[in-house]
């Protein structure tokens, strides 16, 4: 690191630490490491992609007007990004990206590379004939195997998947179907055998695309006139990977196109790699030749992974995205989402970000109530007699106590803790559930409701009374 950097950029720092809460400026400046200045260019590294938008969305003005400050007009920001690939001690690499923020920046480079792949295929009919087709693989370098982490539920196809990467074409998992439900890895998974394959196959024409695109495209070459070329495009890849086959569902002329498509690919020793939400036998509407074809190879599953597993890619998220959440709060994620790895991050990405906006500690129960948002559908209703047993049981007294009118401090307490979980986690109204508690009017409900907020924030035992009841009334 230069010393100029460092200069520039702790001189930016106290501006900044001036204009923000104590808890945002630790959350995300702190971890910013000055990396070089050239010009009125100053670059900074950061842990994460995710780390990098959040500081475009929510602080680009504020870093502008402090690197401003510092160095005048033409003040530009360069986020590097660093990347571990592993737990492990490789080589990290990093990326560089210049803000976005071209007018506040007056930043003249071009579009972030990171954000290349998600471009348009900007010229599907490349003249063939040149030696070396030049197309874009529409690959996402993240979604590489490292990143990919391994699990019960997905160790066949994970292997499958590297055996291709390494010797495509020349294994007998050609094509490799790998499916799954929803959010469980698929997509990751293609992306990640053609990002091997590039690395090791430089010259290996290489071609990532999402069956719908490919139904758009095909349909839009009948449009035009030019069916053939489309054809012949697709037939000069070397790998071509499918995704989300299930929606050629019903589309017949696409399902023929594909398998003229396929049969070129195969019959040449190229590699096919599809992905889709059913095994083969499940898929309807879908031509019986094709279905046939797909059997040729490997089909594998990516099945729900367990518990373990999903601990093990929360915490390769955090570290990656340089947070730290500990490890009960960790637990309780992974405990209640099962079915769905993007849901998983999801909530753990909605938790980083609740806390630093709402300038909020990572609490149990913030996660509860992020988790909540991403299980509601799934979540089993709790009764209001469910809530009555459990609060007692953890007072340790009977529920005839807890309802009694006696006025006994904490009795009274469990009483308005019922109360409390039975209007946040049931549909009832103030009067049933003070009816059902009781027999008490709809005031006092409203008047226990209010008392456990209050007591929440300002007195830790009995927060800690509120975490423990609403872990175990949503287990
Ligand atoms: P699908 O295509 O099956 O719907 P994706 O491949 O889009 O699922 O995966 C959803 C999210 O979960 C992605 O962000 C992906 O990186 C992540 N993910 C899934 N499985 C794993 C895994 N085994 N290790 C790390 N991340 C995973
Ligand atoms: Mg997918």
């Amino acid at each position: 690191m230069s010393d100029t950097a460092a200069l520039v950029w702790k001189n930016c720092l106290h501006f900044i630490q001036d204009n923000i809460q104590p808890q945002a400026y630790k959350t995300w400046f702190e971890p910013i490491v000055p990396a070089k200045l050239s010009e009125q260019i100053l670059s900074i590294q950061v842990p994460s992609k995710f780390f990098y938008e959040w500081l475009e969305e929510h602080y680009v003005k504020l870093l502008k007007t402090a690197l401003t400050k510092e160095l005048g007009k033409d003040a530009r920001l360069v986020y590097i990004i660093r990347m571990e690939n592993t737990f492990g001690n490789k080589t990290p690499f990093t990326e560089s990206i210049p803000s976005k923020n071209r007018n506040s920046f007056n930043t003249q480079e071009v579009d972030a590379p990171l954000n290349s792949y998600v471009g348009e295929l900007k010229n599907p009919f490349v003249i063939p004939g040149i030696k070396n087709l030049q197309i874009e693989s529409q690959l996402n370098p993240n979604y590489n195997f490292d990143s990919f982490l391994e699990g019960d539920s997905n160790r066949l196809a994970r292997s499958a998947a590297l055996a291709v990467a390494n010797k495509p074409g020349g294994t007998s998992f050609n094509p490799l179907l790998i499916f799954g439900g929803v959010g469980l890895g698929k997509t990751h998974l293609a992306h990640a055998i053609g990002v091997e394959i590039k690395e090791k196959y430089p010259d290996k024409t290489v071609l990532y695309i999402a069956a719908e695109k490919f139904t758009q495209q095909y349909i839009e070459s009948v449009k035009k006139n030019t069916r053939n070329d489309f054809i012949h495009f697709y037939q000069l890849l070397d790998v071509l990977i499918i995704d989300d086959v299930q929606f050629l569902s019903g589309k017949t002329g696409t399902q023929d196109v594909f398998f003229h498509i396929f049969n070129h690919l195969h019959q040449n020793g190229k590699q096919v790699i599809i992905t889709s939400d059913k095994a083969p036998v499940d898929m309807q509407d879908m031509e019986q030749r094709l279905l046939s074809r797909f059997k040729w190879g490997l089909s594998a599953e990516i099945q729900l992974p367990n518990f373990e597993t999903r601990i093990s890619i929360l915490k390769n998220k955090l570290y990656r995205d340089g947070v730290t959440i500990e490890d009960p709060i960790i637990e309780y994620v992974a405990k209640n989402i099962k079915t769905n790895v993007r849901e998983l991050e999801g909530a753990i990405i909605s938790l980083i970000a609740q806390s630093s906006f709402n300038k909020m500690d990572i609490t149990l129960d913030l996660a509860q109530e992020v988790v909540q948002k991403f299980v509601k559908n799934t979540k089993r209703e709790v009764s209001i007699d469910y809530i009555q047993k459990v609060v007692s049981e953890y007072f340790q007294m009977d529920v005839e106590t807890l309802q009694s009118k006696t006025r006994k401090r904490h009795i009274v307490q469990a009483r308005q803790l019922a109360m409390y979980f039975a209007k946040k986690f049931t549909k009832a109204s103030l009067a049933s559930i003070g009816n059902q508690i009781g027999k008490r009017d709809h005031a006092t409900v409203l008047h226990a409701c209010k008392t456990v907020d209050n007591l929440g924030y300002t007195d830790k035992q009995f927060r800690k009374y509120v975490e423990d009841l609403s872990q175990k009334l949503t287990l």
